[in-house]
């Protein structure tokens, strides 16, 4: 088959890594014959510095006309002043509106060789398998009121939490048809007891787990769902949340995965059933950031990037087994003791960014 992925690497490690992930799609393209055309464009800080605009309308019509993207990370401390009138994250912010990505899926595993490389005791993490599903364009962030004002008695500001019917339940189905292709159980997170939205997101919640028999649906309320899981993680199967709560719990659950060099996420506009091409363009890319710190050393760990063009091949092109290929390929290093230096506590070979790609493009 044939597909056309834009390429975003972005600022810092994002080419670096991003690098790495085209390698792994073509190595896999190439054992399975699968022809991946890259398409390469400008996004955040860099294209800033060329533009002078986070977003050129090229990178946006690149990205428009692909199957799916894969994206890096923007941003970085050339570009914060706080007197810029662009910032790089536009450029992220603004892909995502124009594409419609509501649902973003963060898978998170605990690999049984980096159980060490959590803070969290290793009897806590062993056997977590989770993905976090957050709403991603509605909520705190977008509703109207949204300003600050300053009165006689003080300076006052508002946000609003507003959802739709329609918004609530197209990201419940999601959670609830991916719950069906896993363990079969959704842990659906509202504030029911305070909230109205959270009223509204509980029963529409039930309401649907009715079309969904075969799904274990539990309500839980935020506050739990951030305790259990640093409590119990490895309980949760799926767990699907508002705008809002899924960024601060997927936050808290990426601290189970080791490193923020090891997670992947997806953001699409329609989850295809499995084995089938999207309809909509996804985008791909790891969880991390441009990580200032390490970028240019050629030290930062791929695999996040990597295990994002896997679930493109899954999610975007229904290619499940070559996905499954690269992630068996990541595992596969892991237990031959490869490690980059994020994740090397307990030992094993330290190897740079482009060694650890090479690996696993070896095993692929
Ligand atoms: P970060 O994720 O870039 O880095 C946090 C820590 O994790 C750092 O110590 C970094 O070295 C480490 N790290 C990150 N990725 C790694 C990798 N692949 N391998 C090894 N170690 C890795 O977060 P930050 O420091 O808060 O932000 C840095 C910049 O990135 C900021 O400008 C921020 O705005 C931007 N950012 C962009 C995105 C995005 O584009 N989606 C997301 C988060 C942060």
């Amino acid at each position: 088959m044939k597909f056309t992925i834009a390429v975003l690497p972005g600022d810092g490690v994002g080419p670096e890594v991003i690098g790495e992930a085209v390698k792994a799609l073509e190595a896999v393209g190439h054992k399975h014959g699968h022809a991946f055309e890259m398409r390469h464009g400008r996004i955040g800080g860099n294209a800033i510095d060329e533009f002078g605009t986070a977003l050129p309308p090229e990178t946006l019509a690149l990205a428009k006309g692909s199957d799916a993207v894969l994206f890096g990370a923007v941003g970085g401390p050339k570009w914060d002043s706080p007197n810029a009138t662009v910032r790089p994250e536009d450029g992220i912010l603004g892909i995502r509106k124009e594409l419609g990505l509501f649902a973003n899926i963060r898978p998170v595993k605990a690999y049984p060789q980096l159980v060490n490389a959590s803070p969290l005791k290793p009897n806590v993490v062993k056997g977590v398998d989770m993905i976090i599903l957050r709403e991603l364009t509605g909520g705190l962030y977008f509703g109207k009121p949204k300003r600050r004002w300053t009165t006689s008695r003080g300076r006052r500001g508002v946000d609003t939490m507003l959802y739709t019917e329609k918004e609530i339940a197209r990201i419940l189905r999601v959670g609830f048809d991916l719950a069906r292709g896993r363990r079969k159980k959704l842990a659906s997170v509202d504030k029911f007891n305070v909230l109205a939205t959270g009223r509204l997101w509980r029963e529409i919640a039930t309401e649907l787990g009715r079309e969904y028999p075969d799904v274990e649906l539990e309500h839980i309320l935020v506050d739990n769902a951030a305790m259990q899981l640093v409590r119990n993680p490895a309980r949760f199967d799926v767990m699907v949340a508002e705008n809002t709560f899924g960024d601060i719990l997927s936050d808290e659950a990426a601290v189970l995965g080791g490193s923020m060099g090891m997670l992947p996420s997806a953001s699409l506009s329609d989850l295809p059933s499995a084995g089938k091409r999207a309809k909509g363009v996804g985008l791909y890319e790891p969880i991390h950031g441009t990580a200032p710190d390490i970028a240019g050393k050629g030290i930062a760990n791929p695999m996040a990037a990597i295990l994002s063009a896997a679930m493109m091949l899954r999610y975007s092109f229904g290619l499940d087994r070559e996905a499954a290929a690269i992630e068996a390929a990541v595992e596969g290093v892991l237990a031959e003791g490869y490690r980059t230096q994020d994740i090397a506590g307990d030992g094993g070979q330290v190897v740079s960014t482009s060694k650890m790609g090479e690996v696993i493009v070896g095993r692929i």
